[in-house]
């Protein structure tokens, strides 16, 4: 289908130009709703803030970066001609290998060409009378289309917390998710690293071998465990390769659509000892097995979590030599895997070494950011980097960033000010053919995704069959999921913990869950069963 330049009767007098749909976001979810969008024979623009393809790959290049999930498992499914070409190195891929992998991506199948980089989405609008979504760059560019998919991701937002005198430091300062693409050096550095979530834990062990001095400053300890990484052996390569459908299949059915499935025992009926044997055996294991192959109660029983949390904590004292530095990284106020559990390489022994510092910052607060590096409540501590590995507005904020507005004007930041507001997590009433492609369900980034992106397709593909020209979900339907969901987060630990999955990492946010707390193939099936019953609970028209 053709594109076409025209006048926008919303917007001035620019050139505005025509798509069927607009997709906002070039990473995992983007590209491939580009892909099948574009197969359906639709005209689509892609457009993305950053200056490639990958997202999440694109933009956080720290040293260390990498996914926690098995390689064979995050790659995508969807492409046998793909699965068979690409080679992974290692178990755990790391970032500049996953951004190779989704360029590879977008050459193979030709993406590039409708993608427009460097271009951030300011606002969206919706034309009623038209039934068009029309969007508008930061450049003031503008475009116009029946259909706007929101591929955004859960982490781009990055979030920097706004201390006093931030602007004043004379050094270098870095965001773990703004991070330059030319090597950072910080040979005979004195750094500051602020923050101990998932992504300073991968940072903080490589970067401890190359400053001079690293001074951590950590608000809340985590739970962390080990990676266990390596090496991709070719006799395990030509294994995925033969076995890529059985692998899939297993992701599709497990809870968090890993390979890994929870125990179905109840913990505490477990007797003791081959409670700890199974810990033992969990924890000599690669990845998240001891999180999503541990007992099935871990995340609903507060008795069975703090078993498997003491073991933890155990395991984090028995590796810090120092005792005070040990009890200072040992989690006591949340429940293990209420927070991200981030995987990891040797970041306990960071702190055995001589140049590495730990900072409690709830014991003596950070008061500001000044010429010099950093004044705590205690002492100022003077340095040449500072590093926010701060994380994000998780979920919700690259979606409330861009201005968009529904039927009779309507906000959408305004609508969703006390947490998201969807029906199935894909839309929102008030937003006709406002799609959300981001994956809202606790899984394995890209099999769920995959998911997202295809009812939607289908979706899209159901209206032109059917004659249809639009589709909101009712508000009714809308109202009972978020109720639902909501409720699907208090039978969990989750809401224990301030974390980016309560949306209170961020000062002033609502707390609400921002992930739907129920298993993969539950939401799955619940969402094709909307769709098997003719969209149950939209309006179409
Ligand atoms: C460091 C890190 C490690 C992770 N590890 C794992 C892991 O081990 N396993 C796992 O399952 N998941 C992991 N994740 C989650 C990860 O975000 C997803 O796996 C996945 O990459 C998200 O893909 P996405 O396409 O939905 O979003 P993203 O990759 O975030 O892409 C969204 C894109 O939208 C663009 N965008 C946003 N707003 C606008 C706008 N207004 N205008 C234009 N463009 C815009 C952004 O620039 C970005 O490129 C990790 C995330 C991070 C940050």
């Amino acid at each position: 289908m053709a594109t076409s330049l025209e006048r926008s009767p919303a917007a001035g007098t620019g050139p505005v130009e025509q798509f069927d749909a607009i997709v906002i976001g070039a990473g995992v979810s983007g590209l491939y709703q580009l892909y099948r969008l574009r197969q359906l024979g639709l005209a689509v623009r892609c457009y993305e803030d950053g200056g490639g393809v990958g997202g999440t790959w694109y933009w956080n290049r720290y040293p260390g970066c990498r996914f926690d999930s098995e390689s064979e498992t995050y790659g995508y499914s969807w492409s046998e001609e793909l699965l068979q070409e690409w080679d992974w190195k290692e178990h755990f891929s790391g970032q500049p290998e996953n951004e190779k992998y989704l360029n590879y991506v977008a050459d193979r199948f030709d993406l590039r060409k409708d993608i427009q980089f460097n271009s951030r989405v300011k606002s969206a609008v919706y034309d009623e009378r038209a039934n068009r979504w029309e969007i508008e760059l930061e450049s003031g560019q503008r475009a116009r289309a029946q259909f706007l998919v929101a591929a955004v991701g859960i982490l781009s937002a990055r979030y920097t917390p706004p201390f006093e005198g931030i602007d004043s430091f004379k050094g270098i300062s870095y965001h773990t998710s703004r991070w330059p693409k030319e090597k950072a050096d910080f040979t005979g550095k004195r750094v500051a690293v602020i923050g101990t979530g998932a992504t300073a834990v991968q940072l903080i062990p490589i970067i401890a071998k190359e400053v001079g001095h690293l001074t951590v400053f950590q608000r809340t300890p985590n739970y962390c465990a080990p990676l266990r990484n390596g090496l991709v052996s070719s006799e395990a390569q030509n294994r995925w390769k033969a076995t890529y459908p059985e692998i899939h299949k297993r992701c599709r059915e497990t809870p968090a659509a890993f390979m890994h499935d929870f125990d179905p025992r109840n913990t505490l009926e477990v007797p003791k000892e081959e409670r700890l044997a199974l810990y033992e055996e969990l924890w000599a294991q690669p990845g998240f097995k001891k999180w999503l192959g541990n007992f099935h109660d871990i995340m609903t029983n507060r008795e069975a979590n703090e078993d498997f949390a003491e073991f933890v904590r155990n395991k984090i004292r028995a590796r810090v030599k120092d005792p005070v530095v040990a009890e200072k990284l040992v989690p006591k106020d949340h429940p293990f895997g209420s927070k991200r559990i981030p995987l990891e390489t040797e970041y306990y022994e960071a702190y055995n070494r001589d140049n590495v510092l730990l900072v409690d910052i709830k014991e003596t607060p950070i008061e500001r950011i000044t010429p010099k590096g950093i004044k705590t409540s205690d002492k100022e501590y003077e340095f040449d980097v500072i590093i926010y590995a701060t994380g994000f507005d998780a979920v919700t904020g690259a979606l409330t960033r861009i201005d968009i507005r529904g039927e009779d004007g309507q906000s959408f930041k305004d609508k969703w000010a006390n947490g998201p507001r969807t029906y199935l997590g894909m839309q929102t009433a008030g937003f006709p053919n406002f799609f959300i492609a981001i994956n809202s369900a606790f899984c394995n980034y890209t099999v769920c995704a995959e998911s997202v992106v295809d009812w939607i397709t289908d979706c899209i593909r159901y209206l032109r069959e059917k004659n249809f020209t639009r589709i909101a979900p009712t508000p009714e339907a809308e109202e009972a999921w978020v109720e639902h969901a909501n409720q699907l987060g208090t039978y969990t630990l989750l809401s224990d913990a301030n974390s980016w999955f309560m949306g209170s990492n961020i000062p002033g946010k609502k707390r609400a869950i921002l992930l739907y707390a129920n298993t993969a193939p539950a939401y799955r099936q619940k969402c094709a069963e909307v769709a098997t019953q003719g969209y149950e609970g939209f309006i179409l028209q």
